[in-house]
């Protein structure tokens, strides 16, 4: 239990940035850390963003594990700042408040038919094929041959690779078992992956690319005219400090050269902006408007020459990016969908919030891979580090009156240790079925396996 003399910070977030700073504060000497996380489970995106298929990728969870054992540190999951207790509760008890909170909204694409059933966001089908509670009711009519991904980066690579791999080999992973029965039904032939520019603003990191190219029965096609690069096209591919982009090229050439010998393909479609989603009960085609680029090199725009085209297709995943989520009680940039903050201390306009700091993709947006977020979060607790002085100063009540407030919302927390029950009781039911982990994927199997009955939410 922590002593009202200690200097103590909250982390909203259980994310890689939640954790990265709690290693940074731990780092910094005498410091208790109280992270919160709005689900029983902790880890973030790691747990619920990063695909099934990248096991390796989720063995940081390890570097997270050993930071949870660290003196000082106490999880409370299944607690939503914003709904289950408020900011003003947090900065009433704590000398600091940092919020890793993500970003977990899908941006708009903004055109006709959006909404229609049968377009879904990337968020949804990742969520819902990797357990994640809020997707778990979710279902992807997979009966038709066409599905269309809008988007070239990382996480449009993750969608196209779970659609077109097959099931056989997705079974060895931790993918929800839900996902794994629909995903077995399926009879997607045809992918295609709609990019509004060309091959080298392709966003896709390399080894994700490469990927695409090397799934079982499978072929990954471009069409070689669209890899003629015009002048301002060729002055990117050749830059030193872009050389991602001569590479991908090169994949996407070696792709254009490939025969196609099975059934199901992968299609890059380049210079097609989506301009509506057409159908009536449900998605029937994605219609897009030709577009070439112009403009200086690094800035060039995608701009439509009026060239529109029915792709016919039974199924639309949005992947066009993502942005936070207000919490009351901190200022919020809504254009940006970010805390605002310099340095990683929140501001309301010039006014810094003081004892209120951000990390990771909250703080600076969507981006960046898992290890970008440690030397980001770094930088933000030197930040408050540097105001700790002025921070200490402030009497804060014991933190046993923040559990008996818990108490008083009827909110039942899951600490570190129910965690570990939670993941021990997954791992078994994982050896059972050949898989590393069979995850609970509604909020009332999580908590039975922590050990807390449900009604005690
Ligand atoms: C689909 C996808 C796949 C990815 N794959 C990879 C990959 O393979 N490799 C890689 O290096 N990077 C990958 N990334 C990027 C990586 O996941 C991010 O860099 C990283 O997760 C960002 O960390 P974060 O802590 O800012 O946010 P998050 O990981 O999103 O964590 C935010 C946490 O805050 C919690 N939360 C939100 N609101 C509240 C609230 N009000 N109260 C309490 N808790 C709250 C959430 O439940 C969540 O646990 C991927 C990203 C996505 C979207």
């Amino acid at each position: 239990m922590l002593e009202a003399s200690e200097f103590r910070v909250a982390i909203v977030g259980s994310g890689p940035s939640g954790f990265y700073a709690a290693e940074a504060l731990f780092k910094s000497g005498a410091v208790a850390v109280d992270m919160f996380d709005r689900l029983p489970t902790p880890f973030g995106l790691v747990r619920g963003g990063v695909a099934p298929d990248h096991p390796k990728i989720k063995t940081v969870s390890a570097v997270f594990n050993r930071i949870a054992k660290l003196p000082g540190f106490r999880f409370f999951g299944n607690v939503e700042i914003g709904s289950s207790i408020g900011v003003d509760d947090l900065r009433q008890h704590y000398h600091a408040v940092i919020f890793a909170c993500g970003a977990e909204r899908d941006l708009r694409l903004g055109v006709a038919g959006e909404d229609l059933p049968g377009s879904h966001t990337a968020t949804e089908f990742v969520g819902w094929y990797n357990g994640h509670p809020d997707y778990r009711e979710r279902s992807f009519d997979l009966s038709k041959e066409v599905a269309v991904i809008i988007g070239q980066g990382n996480v449009a690579a993750d969608v196209c690779r779970i659609l077109a791999t097959p099931v056989d080999d997705l079974k060895k992973t931790d993918i929800a078992d839900h996902a794994l029965e629909q995903l077995a039904t399926s009879r997607i032939r045809d992918i295609y992956l709609i990019g509004r520019r060309g091959p080298a603003q392709a966003k896709f990191a390399l080894a994700e690319l490469r990927e695409l190219g090397s799934i079982r029965d499978c072929n990954a096609i471009v069409d070689p005219r669209d890899l003629k690069l015009g002048a301002v096209c060729s002055v990117e591919s050749v830059d030193q400090a872009h050389e991602s982009i001569a590479r991908n090229l090169a994949i996407f050439r070696d792709f254009s050269n490939r025969p196609l010998l099975h059934r199901k393909s992968i299609w890059f479609r380049f210079f097609q902006s989506p301009s509506a989603v057409l159908g009536g009960s449900r998605v029937r085609a994605l219609q897009v408007t030709r577009c070439r680029l112009d403009g200086e090199p690094f800035k060039q725009l995608a701009i439509a020459d009026g060239t529109v085209t029915d792709l016919e297709c039974g199924i639309v995943f949005r992947s066009i990016g993502y942005r936070g989520s207000p919490i009351e009680g901190v200022p919020f940039d809504p254009h940006r969908g970010i805390f605002p903050n310099v340095e990683g201390r929140i501001c309301d306009g010039y006014s810094v919030q003081r004892g209120l700091y951000a990390v990771g993709w909250i703080k600076r947006g969507p981006s960046g891979t898992i290890g970008v977020n440690r030397a980001d979060s770094c930088a933000t607790v030197a930040s408050l580090l540097a105001d700790k002085a002025h921070l200490a100063a402030l009497e804060k009540p014991h933190s046993r009156n923040l559990q008996y407030l818990l108490n008083e919302r009827g909110c039942r927390p899951v600490s570190y240790d129910e965690w570990l029950r939670i993941d021990t009781a997954e791992i078994d039911a994982g050896r059972a079925r050949g898989k590393p982990r069979e995850k609970f994927t509604r909020i009332e199997n999580l908590l039975s396996a922590a050990g807390i009955a449900s009604h005690a939410r």
